[in-house]
């Protein structure tokens, strides 16, 4: 997945052109810039890419959901529901805003069961925020639906599946908002960044404004601007835009370069009949930064993840025991452990996951290894790693 395996010039030359001119800052200093401003750029550039009107670059993935959530008008006691498997950036960002992350259960799809989603819709539901894990998407048609139906709003959270499609569509534009990712293992990286995506014009001027403490943006005396509305600063540096830049028009060349490893992988392990591949929804395709299966019981998928690592195959995950990406391990949240006081509303309406029943998810989740595709893998290291997982997976059942 990760672009950093593979900079070179084009990103130097944008660098360097930021470097040479000193602006730093997104905004202002228009004399000085010599022309480049890289932040529109990367916004021009992904907006083109993810066929979307809009698109605005933050500081990170997280600062994109939480300016997302905050454009819409989501705020203190709303509801908010996301996946038990994820990265806890999708319960920090609904919690910045004072609102409340409601977990449902997950499917075969590894992302969000439309049908637990439809279980855990109170008259508090704003959002439907489903995350498509590890290069695959969620049931989007059926969330749609839901959301349709119940006047909710879908933002999805394509971070780690930027580059895959449904229906056609780029992930993260199908949404009223999408969210990406450019930290330093996603599949395009800035080093630290994120963007947000959306066709509606009130969100994006929203987004704007809401990531760079209230400024309206209007003439060009940064100091004499309005502020329409309260604010933060989630601004990226010009230095990491360039970067993106750079990474963003490669995006479709990293994506053959997954696809080839990923094919090579799958072909390989297909041999093995208890082996089953993770559900992608009908219609969606894969941006292959993972390949993700099921083995038949919980006791030889921790076998087999035990055996892919003796054997020197890094990068293979086993999430069910993982601090960051599911719900078991997060105690700081279950316990409400906040270094100062949270919202009443937080406090009141969270949900007792010490007491939730996520044994649909857990029966996925004990069975799935999820393993990362790199970039950097030539053909014959593929294909040598492929041949290697396949005689551990085979030696743990
Ligand atoms: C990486 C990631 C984020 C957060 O992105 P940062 O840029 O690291 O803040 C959010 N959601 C998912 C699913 C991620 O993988």
């Amino acid at each position: 997945m990760p672009g950093f395996e593979l900079f070179g010039d084009k990103e130097r030359k944008e660098v360097q052109d930021v470097m040479d001119s000193g602006v730093l800052m997104r905004y202002g200093f228009d004399a000085m810039r010599n022309g480049h401003w890289k932040t529109k750029e990367l916004e021009n550039g992904l907006a083109e890419r993810m066929q979307s009107k809009y698109a605005h670059a933050v500081s990170s993935g997280t600062a994109a959901l939480t300016v997302a959530l905050a454009s819409a008008g989501i705020g203190a006691g709303d509801e908010v529901i996301m996946p038990t498997f994820t990265f806890v950036a999708s319960f920090e960002s609904i919690l910045a805003l004072g609102a409340v992350p409601v977990l449902v259960d997950i499917d075969d799809t590894l992302t969000l069961k439309p049908q637990a989603v439809e279980n855990a819709i109170t008259p508090r539901t704003k959002v439907v925020m489903p995350v498509h894990m590890c290069g695959s998407m969620a049931n989007l048609d059926a969330l749609k639906a839901i959301c349709d139906k119940h006047g909710l709003l879908l933002l999805e959270d394509a971070c780690q599946a930027i580059g895959g499609t449904y229906d056609g569509k780029p992930l993260g534009s199908i949404g009223d908002l999408g969210c990406f990712s450019f930290d330093y293992v996603k599949t395009i990286t800035c080093g630290e960044g994120g963007a947000v995506i959306t066709n509606n014009k009130a969100y994006y001027e929203n987004a704007h404004k809401y990531s760079d403490h209230g400024h309206d943006h209007i003439g060009n005396n940064r100091g004499a601007e309005g502020h329409p509305f309260l604010g933060y600063n989630f601004r990226i540096s010009e230095m990491n835009a360039a970067v993106g830049v750079a990474q963003v028009s490669r995006l479709d060349e990293f994506i053959a370069i997954q696809k080839r490893n990923y094919t090579i992988l799958r072909e390989a392990l297909s041999s093995i009949p208890e082996i089953v591949f993770r559900t992608v929804p009908d219609g969606g395709e894969e941006n292959y930064s993972f390949l993700n299966f099921f083995l038949p019981t919980e006791d030889i998928s921790k076998k087999s993840h035990q055996a892919l690592s003796e054997n020197g195959v890094d990068g293979c995950f086993y999430w069910y025991n993982n601090n960051w990406h599911y719900y078991k391990k997060w105690e700081h949240l279950t316990n409400l452990k906040s270094l100062g006081n949270l919202p009443k509303d937080v406090k009141e309406s969270l949900p007792d996951y010490s007491k939730a029943d996520f044994s649909e998810s857990d029966k996925w989740m004990s069975r799935n290894i999820s393993c990362l595709i790199k970039l950097g893998w030539s053909e014959e290291e593929a294909v040598q790693r492929a041949n290697t997982m396949v005689e551990a997976v085979k030696s743990s059942i």
